[in-house]
């Protein structure tokens, strides 16, 4: 007869893998495609059980992703992913491996507040601090599109918008603007018309990576840094730099991680102290994207979230 010994059941439940969390997720809130409601639904359909909105720089979906959380049998997590300054600069290897010629112009923050009271102090102090954050994107797209067309390179809105999977940026711009014949390649859109200080581009305020961590923390909340895939830096260096501005925890289990990626970002991860997050980033099925179905091993999930 074989016993296992208590030490052999802590590790079998350090082992244990859960599909229930999808932590990342998009509305028409922002640039999703379903309503809070849909994707609730698609949410439950999934079998998660806890999820977050997290749609970018807003937190206007929160009342109705509780209420259609509720209606559909999980538990909500109050979210929101706000776009920040990039961190660090990506890392030239990284780019040539990649063969990219550059990295995204932004890195996402991940915020979830799973204590929060709504309509609180805390809620309306977070609210407040976010709300010029939320307000840029599309205005500012608009206004650069205005600006191109006044120096004789019209490009249509809904052309960039349809290029963007997630939000949409410059980048989608850049490779209208190529299709236009415009210009010969991204980077020459960039360093022509609508890179910083370009004539055609427009600034729009982006907290940094520590500015976003404290005024998260000051509300209650605790981030994950979103995606690291997209910044080209090497694992160490983003721990690193992970633990020395605050974020909590990596988003390790994103959809584009590749699994040995995943692998990689979780055991260095899980030796720094730092928790881990999962998320499908969902933004709706026209983009052949499901929600949930993110495995992600429950002990190393932010000891906040983990039910
Ligand atoms: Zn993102
Ligand atoms: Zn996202």
């Amino acid at each position: 007869m074989y016993f296992h010994t208590s030490i052999e059941v802590g590790l079998l439940a350090q082992h244990m893998w859960t599909e229930k969390y999808d932590l990342h997720s998009h509305s028409t809130n922002s640039d999703g495609q379903h309503p809070v409601e849909d994707v609730a639904h698609m949410m439950s359909e999934s079998n998660v059980r806890y999820w977050s909105l997290t749609d970018h720089d807003t937190i206007s979906g929160w009342d109705a992703a509780q209420t259609a959380a509720e209606a559909n049998g999980m538990v909500f997590i109050p979210g929101v992913e706000i776009t920040c300054m990039p961190g660090l600069p990506a890392e030239s290897s990284i780019l040539e491996l990649r063969n990219q010629e550059r990295a995204s112009d932004s890195w996402h923050l991940l915020a979830y507040f799973p204590s929060m009271e709504f309509q609180s102090e805390q809620h309306q102090q977070f609210k407040s601090w976010l709300a010029p954050l939320g307000e840029g994107r599309i205005p500012r797209m608009m206004t650069m599109i205005e600006k191109l067309a006044e120096l004789g390179m019209p490009v249509d809105f809904q052309a960039v918008s349809a290029r963007a999977g997630d939000s949409v940026g410059r980048p989608h711009l850049a490779d209208e603007m190529m299709a236009l014949g415009y210009v010969n390649t991204r980077q020459e859109a960039f360093d022509l018309w609508i890179g910083d200080g370009k004539p055609a581009h427009i600034s729009r305020p982006q907290p940094s990576i520590v500015e976003a961590c404290s005024a998260v923390h000051a509300a209650g909340g605790i981030t994950s840094l979103a995606h690291p895939l997209y910044y080209c830096i090497d694992t160490e260096t983003l721990v690193a730099f992970c633990l020395e501005s605050g974020v909590d925890a990596i988003e390790c289990f994103h959809r584009s991680h590749s699994d040995a990626y995943r692998f990689q970002l979780w055991s260095a991860a899980k030796d720094s102290g730092l928790s881990v997050t999962c998320g499908s980033d969902f933004h709706g099925t026209r983009y052949n994207q499901m929600p949930g179905r993110m495995a992600v091993p429950t002990m190393t999930l932010p000891p906040s979230l983990n039910n």
